[in-house]
């Protein structure tokens, strides 16, 4: 009867290139070559579809990151990647990411294996993302440029002035676990464009990726010590990363929680600092939607990638007029979004990443119920043979207090309220600490610009949900974060501006 319980949820096996990738000794990449850590300690690899360790990384020591830095720092104070001519620095990121094409499959299982996101979503999204984040910043390194301007105070022809982009340094990146490669490379591209060099730290969830992108660093023609990869946890190798004294700026995407700690730390010796954080993005659906088409997009919303997304669409505003309808349609998506094993080539939905996040999950669905909302759809754990399967889950008849209306969940759980008109909805969108995204649905184009303006939220989307590219900028409003990634203002975060005055 039930179409889930006919699921298999065994994963698959690995490819034998995946299998011989996982079996390599723990290293990292620093200067361009393959070092032991000082120490001996490891993180487990665990593949979140079957809850298995599958293999090791180092947990980077102190001494670690310290030579990691100390490397990057080398390679910046003496010019090696700055001072290449543009047209080579852009090559040079091309040429890595064809490499990243040429291995797009094996990076996609790794991901899938490692984050437990459906290979083929890896494969659609994540990876050709990471490759058109390093195309498309390949282009403004030969696009930076200062300007001369005339003095307002000073006469004419006495005084020669200009500014001059500098790229800021040595720039420590920390990375989180749910867009992995996308994330590292979203994170190195700017940096490598405006001059810098690099220490990337990956989720300690998620390392297999970064991991791989090393291994083409090389062929692909970097210079030593340009970029360098390490593996860690966040509270010791993170930690010494975002204070050591040799680090010029921090780029963090991760939780509000974390973020708050990290600009606390780097903002101690004024280190400049990027940072990408949490939200609790609103969908708004408005009445005149055709809602065979919004509510399946208002699903995709909270469920692509078992909602481990800072965007996620994970409190749904439906006006009163068809909030019921747009519940049935989105639990009409249920089958669709049943989690499976990430190697499944069916899977749109794979399990959490860890057994922490899965239990952190669970706990906010438990304390929803235990607080009075309903449980619409799921709300539950699927059968399976381990591994940190979630239900697609919806709850109504919530209110503002709960904490599953307040706190940011990470998972595939969504809150539906309902709505009587424009100011209303604005505002309860607006009652959030958060202002990463929003979505909005409506075929009334002065509806649309109307709340969009409304909204403080760093991106809205109008009929669409999460939708990125590398050409625009993304980043949060209120707690969601500082400063803009992706698009002209991505490169602007690696850059200083430098004013010369000369006296003629
Ligand atoms: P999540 O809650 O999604 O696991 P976190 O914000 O804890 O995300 O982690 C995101 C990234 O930040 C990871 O790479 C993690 O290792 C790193 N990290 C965690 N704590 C710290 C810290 N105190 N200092 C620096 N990096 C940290």
């Amino acid at each position: 009867m039930n179409e889930m319980t006919t699921i298999s949820r065994q994963q698959r096996a690995y490819s034998p290139a995946a299998a011989a990738f996982l079996a390599r000794k723990p290293q990292l990449f620093i200067n361009n070559e393959w070092v032991d850590s000082s120490h001996d300690a490891v993180i487990e690899v665990e593949d979140p579809s079957s809850g298995k360790i599958v293999g090791h990384v180092v947990d980077a020591s102190d001494k670690d990151v310290d030579r990691a830095v100390a490397a990057a720092r080398a390679a910046f104070d003496d010019g090696r990647w700055s001072g290449l001519p543009p047209m080579v620095r852009d090559r040079t990121m091309n040429r890595l990411a064809d490499l990243l094409e040429a291995n797009a499959a094996l990076f996609a299982e790794l991901e899938a294996i490692d984050n437990g996101k459906p290979m083929t979503m890896a494969g659609a999204v994540d990876i050709p993302g990471a490759i058109s984040q390093l195309r498309f910043m390949a282009g403004w390194a030969s696009k930076i440029s200062g300007e001369t301007t005339q003095p307002y105070t000073m006469p004419g022809g006495q005084v020669f002035s200009y500014t001059v982009r500098e790229p800021v340094g040595v720039c420590a990146q920390i990375v989180p676990w749910n867009f992995p490669l996308l994330m590292a490379s979203l994170k190195i591209a700017p940096a490598l464009a405006a001059g810098c060099t690099l220490v990337l730290k990956p989720a300690e969830q998620t390392s297999l990726t970064a991991l791989k992108l090393a291994d083409l660093v090389v062929e692909a023609g970097f210079p030593a010590g340009v970029i360098n990869i390490i593996t860690g946890n966040g509270h010791t190798a993170g930690d010494r990363m975002v204070k050591h004294p040799d680090v010029d700026k921090v780029a963090f995407t991760g939780s509000t929680e974390i973020g708050k700690l990290i600009n606390r730390n780097a903002t101690a010796s004024m280190k400049r600092v990027t940072l990408e954080l949490g939200g609790k993005s609103p969908v708004v659906v408005m009445p005149d939607v055709d809602v065979a088409q919004a509510a399946p997009g208002a699903a995709g919303a909270i469920f692509f990638n078992s909602g481990q997304v800072c965007v996620a669409g994970s409190r749904l505003f439906a006006h009163k007029s068809v909030f019921d309808q747009v519940l049935e349609g989105m639990a009409a998506t249920a089958p669709f979004w049943s989690p499976r094993p990430s190697l499944d080539p069916d899977a749109h939905m794979g399990p959490l990443v860890s057994k922490e996040q899965h239990e952190r999950v669970m706990g906010y669905i438990e304390a929803g119920k235990r607080d009075g909302a309903s449980v619409v759809m799921g709300g539950d754990v699927p059968a399976s043979d381990g591994g940190y399967y979630v239900n697609p889950t919806i709850l109504a008849n919530v209110n503002p207090q709960m904490s599953v209306v307040r706190e940011e969940i990470f998972g595939p759980v969504v809150v539906a309220q309902r709505f009587e008109d424009l100011d209303e909805v604005a505002r309860m969108a607006n009652d959030t600490c958060f202002g990463l995204g929003a979505g909005i649905w409506t075929k009334d184009v002065a509806v649309m610009h109307k709340l969009a303006a409304r909204i403080k939220s760093g991106t809205v989307w109008g009929n669409c949900h999460a939708m990125i590219d590398t050409a625009l900028p993304f980043g949060g409003y209120k707690e969601s974060g500082l400063g803009r990634e992706q698009g002209h203002q991505g490169v602007e975060a690696y850059l200083e501006t430098k004013t010369v005055i000369i006296q003629l």
